[in-house]
């Protein structure tokens, strides 16, 4: 059986667990986290990243960050995942859903300015599938219209537009480690932060509401409740698995980009299937591979299919406006063009780090044999 996903582990996770042990620092904001932001603020060229229990728990501080209140409208794409509207509804958003292109299945540009009102207070981007959205068009619009941009990256680590790194564009970027992401380490996240005027206020937000990072820098002599906040800080624990992902994601990335191309050159021959459409500028992480087939009636004839012959694949997104908290937190503004029936052609493929070239051949083999070519 090859399943879809295998979280990954390039071996020294545990070693590095166990010295976080022998640090006697098991909260959050101790020597790995460090470790760990040091090497995405490197990575990525940003000003600032805190390490966050999810990539929702960093979303829920943006929407605390950028002071979402009752009424205030934030617009992102239907197709994507729960947390990104759902952050924003906890602080009494309410959530503007516009379609998304077919070819990336990233928000249509040309569909925000259409759905801002004297309400809109956010645009939330989601780079699906590690591909970025068209982010000089959406950072004019935001200008324009005085709006926050928040980047859900979860998926786009490591990807990049024009050069610059995904989740280092907007105001804010938000990151995940949930074990199906191509970085893991169980569940974790992170939030990067732009605009330096959020930057003292992220941290209190993070430490409960405190400002206990002050006090730790020796700025103030005991620190006290000042903000909003929740806990939102990640375990030593997790940031030392964390860790030892980063120390090898070149290996990771590099492995990942070679199935993800594996299975574009031995796919994209098949008539009847679409493969993923990289723009121009664009680098990715091959955080997914996905192809589309004519209906959803032929997508789940060859998801049965490929389940019979031991694959394991999986759809995707049921769009948020068609579910039962999207009708009632949110609304779709424009015509669903896209959202809903590319949603339902969509089904992605096995990709994992370390899953070999035999499996990626015996998939695409499988596929071949589906469709008589
Ligand atoms: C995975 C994912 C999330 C949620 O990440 P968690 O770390 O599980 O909270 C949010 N948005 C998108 C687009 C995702 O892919």
């Amino acid at each position: 059986m090859i399943p879809f996903n295998k979280p990954c582990a390039v071996g020294s996770e545990e070693s590095a667990i166990r010295a976080a042990i022998e640090n006697s620092k098991l909260s959050g904001n101790g020597p790995f986290t460090k470790k760990c932001t040091d090497w995405l603020e490197g990575r990525l060229q940003c000003k600032k990243a805190l390490l966050t229990p999810s990539c929702t728990a960093a979303l829920e501080m943006t929407a605390m960050l950028t002071e979402t209140k009752d009424g205030d409208e934030v617009i992102m794409p239907s197709y994507t995942f729960v947390s990104t509207a759902n952050a924003f509804v906890i602080r009494g958003g309410k959530i503007r859903f516009v379609d998304v292109t077919p070819d990336t299945m990233n928000i249509d540009p040309q569909q925000i300015e259409a759905a801002i009102t004297d309400r809109t207070k956010s645009i939330v981007v989601v780079h699906y599938a590690g591909i970025a959205c068209d982010m000089d068009a959406i950072m004019e619009i935001a200008h324009k219209y005085g709006l926050w941009v928040i980047e859900d990256a979860a998926q786009a680590l490591l990807s990049t537009y024009k050069g610059k790194p995904l989740g280092t564009i907007g105001h804010f970027g938000t990151f995940s480690f949930h074990d199906t992401k191509n970085y893991t380490c169980g569940e974790g996240g992170a939030l990067i932060i732009n605009d330096p005027t959020a930057l003292e206020r992220a941290e209190i937000i993070q430490e409960k509401g405190t400002n206990r990072q002050q006090f730790k820098k020796g700025m103030v002599d005991k620190y006290t409740w000042r903000d909003i906040g929740s806990s939102f800080l990640l375990s030593e624990l997790n940031a030392a698995y964390l860790h030892v992902q980063f120390q090898h994601a070149n290996t990771i990335n590099e492995n990942r980009l070679q199935t993800w191309h594996h299975y574009k050159r031995e796919l994209q021959p098949v008539e009847n299937i679409t493969i993923p459409h990289v723009p121009e500028n664009c680098m990715h992480n091959a955080h997914m591979f996905y192809i589309k087939m004519k209906d959803v009636t032929e997508r789940n004839q060859l998801m049965d299919y490929l389940n019979k012959h031991a694959i394991m694949t999986a759809t995707h997104y049921v769009p948020l406006h068609s579910s039962h908290a999207g009708r009632k937190y949110g609304k779709f503004i424009g015509s669903d063009t896209n959202t809903t029936t590319e949603s339902e052609r969509l089904l992605r493929l096995p990709l994992y780090y370390g899953i070999g070239e035999e499996a990626v051949d015996y998939v695409v083999k499988t596929i071949h044999t589906y469709y008589q070519t």
